[in-house]
């Protein structure tokens, strides 16, 4: 983020705005990937599941895409899914239509399809791949978006690769840096980030990471960073893995950015998570990144948390008295 960006998303949060949007642009997708939140029951909210919301396609897609995108006005928008790919000739129309507005845009996708070329002129555009560790486990879990598909897929573009680390990974030594010596030579690859797999409240499987396992990849991605430079995360971002926001009100993340689901209506709280995600084993690398920041002191007194707190109560109590209308006129009907 520049400093003028880092102006403009304070004014947001000052007005009461929130400065980050992330959209479920379809309940489709063509993958059933082990530990997928977007599918858990409960995800969209108490009682719905992803696939059973109603969603959009075609014209109606983008034109709704776009009257939300208007009413907020974010200063950096995510197209999620299922895979948004599914959608990808309404990408095709929507992304130069945001550009044209100057909305920095990231479309998170498996690369089970082609990536369109065009999108490769596009400045604003950031597209990052979900690969879930190295072939052989990758493979499995993400058919059809093999690494012989991605590698095809991402063929001409620029791509930020993003891989969930799970207690699997974390069972034999030197996963992640294999993982990282595959994939950051490629030309393809910009940057590699990692989450943690973030389990909800209560819940156990197979991809939950002991604390023995989290600190171990803690270890090893502050050793990684010195040795691979496209992955591009902070020391104290790693660090936050071991002491996540106590909540989703203490979450800068969480509480910055707006997210919605396929009909474009119902809201995911408290996070990208939907449910009752357990902040306590928050591996989400945003809201590391975030949580990093927050604890910056300025002038190595005042830690920059506690003055988002204050602005954030403070853009509260100015969207009390002037209410932001969220009745955003749909076009055509959601099926
Ligand atoms: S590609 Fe993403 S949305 Fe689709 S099943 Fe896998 S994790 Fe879920
Ligand atoms: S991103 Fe993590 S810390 Fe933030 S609300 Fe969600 S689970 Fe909690």
């Amino acid at each position: 983020m520049t400093a003028q960006e880092i102006v403009r998303a304070w004014g947001r949060i000052l007005q009461g705005k929130r400065p980050s949007l992330s959209i479920e642009i379809t309940r489709e997708c063509p993958l059933r990937c082990p530990g997928c939140y977007a599918y858990e029951p409960g995800h969209p909210g108490e009682g719905l599941l992803l696939r059973e919301l109603a969603d959009y396609k075609g014209d109606a897609l983008v034109a709704n895409i776009l009257r939300v995108v208007d009413d907020r006005r974010p200063l950096h928008l995510s197209l999620v899914g299922g895979d948004p790919l599914v959608r990808y000739r309404e990408l095709d129309k929507l992304l130069p239509l945001l550009e044209q507005r100057g909305i920095h845009v990231q479309v998170v996708t498996s690369a089970f399809r082609e990536i369109p070329a065009d999108w490769a002129a596009l400045k604003l555009l950031r597209i990052t791949v979900s690969i879930d560790g190295l072939q052989p486990e990758h493979d499995v879990r993400r058919r059809p978006a093999t690494y012989d598909r991605i590698l095809k897929n991402i063929t001409g573009h620029c791509v930020n690769v993003h891989c969930t680390i799970t207690a699997q990974m974390m069972q034999r030594g030197g996963y992640l840096q294999e993982f990282l010596q595959f994939w950051t030579p490629r030309q393809e690859v910009n940057k590699v980030w990692f989450s943690m797999f973030t389990p909800q409240k209560g819940a156990s499987g197979p991809e939950i990471l002991s604390r023995v396992q989290r600190e171990r990849a803690v270890e090893d991605l502050l050793r990684l960073r010195k040795l691979h430079t496209k992955l591009d995360m902070a020391p104290a971002a790693i660090r936050a893995f071991l002491n996540p926001p106590a909540s989703p009100e203490e979450c800068i993340f969480a509480t910055t950015t707006e997210v919605l689901s396929a009909d474009l209506k119902t809201r995911v709280t408290p996070c990208q998570f939907g449910g009752t995600p357990d902040c306590s084993q928050c591996g989400c690398v945003a809201s590391m990144g975030m949580a990093a920041v927050g604890d910056y002191k300025l002038g190595g007194v005042v830690r920059l948390q506690s003055i988002y707190k204050t602005s954030r109560r403070m853009g509260d109590a100015v969207a009390k008295l002037h209410p932001i209308p969220r009745k955003t006129k749909m076009k055509g009907r959601a099926a």
